[in-house]
């Protein structure tokens, strides 16, 4: 005779992509919790919202409120090619926002008829009729907690998919970020790209009077790379040398790359993958907000429509194959971003750039 797991669902991991899964999935019909390892914590991350995902925020009715908004907002980016002296500015608008406050903003439109729980999951075990966690919880006790269905919104480094999925490999750099106080010298986000340290990218941006320097490197040998392109932006005049002489704080994680045909997992059984986890992030820019909204909005339209159990990851597919679709045409793009010689093709002919006068 076995117990009924405590829950339907566990959702593993409250930023965007878990957060707005528990906003939407029907709380009712099934009985789900939400844990986090934080409550507050601060992410590494640029906190820009894309086109992509301000456009998803309509969708929902979702009017994001003023603190959570930081100086200043940004309407062009500026692409900087460290080997080909080139620079160019395109269009795009990005809302700048404090990530913290973001992230804990989305977490209060969770509704009561979801249990939230501050706790770390450290092991995961199959069990007859779904799963067992085993959770540190934030009293310092250790729990268990089952569940039929397990869904892994906990990003790149996703416990979830290291332990059910280990097959399912995805490429990971390191991101490294430094703040500097300095008032703003160019108020851009500017995509740095430099073939000698990095085959990924690297940005510049401004927040609070601060300016953060970061980029993805290769982990081997990431912080060389690094510290060889805050000397490159100081001899190019890109940045004042006296602005990088006192970090204000280090960050470093994981993010994830996916590739046109390995990358993003779905999940299998009764467990699923969303957000970073599953590998829905921009293989060319990291923005990730977006897809894990996305792919959050899929998931949660799975459970609600399907009558049997087994029909949940298939839907779940179905209606996330429209951004599977984005991320393989960014792959297809990718190389006019990353291969030197179409880059400096582009940034040459200066073709959809805007002009500055
Ligand atoms: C340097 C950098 C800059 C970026 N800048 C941008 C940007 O400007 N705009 C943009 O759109 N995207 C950006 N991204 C990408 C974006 O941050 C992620 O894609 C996005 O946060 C993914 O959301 P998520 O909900 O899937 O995962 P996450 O936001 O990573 O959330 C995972 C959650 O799971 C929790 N968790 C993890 N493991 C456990 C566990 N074992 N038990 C309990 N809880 C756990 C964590 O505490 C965390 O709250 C950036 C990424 C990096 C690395």
């Amino acid at each position: 005779m076995h117990n009924q797991p405590q829950y339907d669902i566990v959702i593993i991991g409250a930023g965007p992509a878990g957060s707005n899964l528990a906003r939407l999935i029907d709380s009712v019909r099934y009985r789900v919790l939400l844990l986090d390892a934080s409550t507050m914590r601060v992410k590494v991350c640029a906190g820009l919202l894309s086109p992509d995902a301000q456009r998803l925020f309509d969708r929902y009715g979702i009017v994001l409120p003023q603190d959570i908004f930081v100086d200043p907002q940004l309407c062009s980016v500026r692409v900087i090619d460290l080997a080909e002296p080139c620079v160019r500015h395109y269009r795009r608008s990005y809302l700048n926002v404090d990530r913290t406050a973001f992230d804990s903003y989305l977490r209060g439109l969770v509704p009561p008829s979801v249990d939230v729980m501050q706790a770390r999951c450290h092991r995961i075990e199959r069990i007859h009729n779904g799963y067992r966690l085993h959770v540190h919880h934030a009293s310092d006790k250790q729990i268990q907690i089952d569940t039929h269905h397990i869904v892994g919104a906990d990003g790149a480094s996703s416990l979830v998919r290291s332990t059910l999925f280990a097959s399912q490999n995805i490429q990971k750099y390191v991101a490294i970020q430094q703040w500097f106080a300095a008032e703003a010298i160019d108020p851009y986000y500017s995509c740095i790209f430099d073939r000698a340290t990095s085959e990924s990218c690297s940005w510049i941006f401004f927040k609070q009077g601060q300016l953060v320097f970061g980029g993805a490197f290769s982990p081997k040998g990431c912080r060389v790379a690094f510290e060889a392109q805050k000397r490159k932006l100081i001899e190019q005049g890109i940045v004042p040398a006296h602005i990088f002489d006192h970090p204000l704080k280090t960050e470093a994680c994981r993010v994830s790359r996916p590739h046109l045909h390995n990358g993003i997992y779905h999940g299998d059984r009764s467990a699923y993958l969303i957000g970073e986890a599953a590998g829905f992030i921009s293989p060319s820019s990291f923005e990730g907000i977006s897809y894990a909204l996305a792919s959050s909005e899929a998931l949660a339209a799975a459970f609600n429509s399907v009558k049997d159990d087994s029909d949940i990851l298939r839907i779940y597919r179905k209606k996330s194959s429209r951004l599977c679709h984005k991320i393989r045409l960014k792959c297809f793009k990718r190389p006019f971003m990353y291969v030197p010689c179409l880059r400096k093709w582009i940034l040459k002919t200066g073709l959809g750039s805007s002009k500055r006068i």
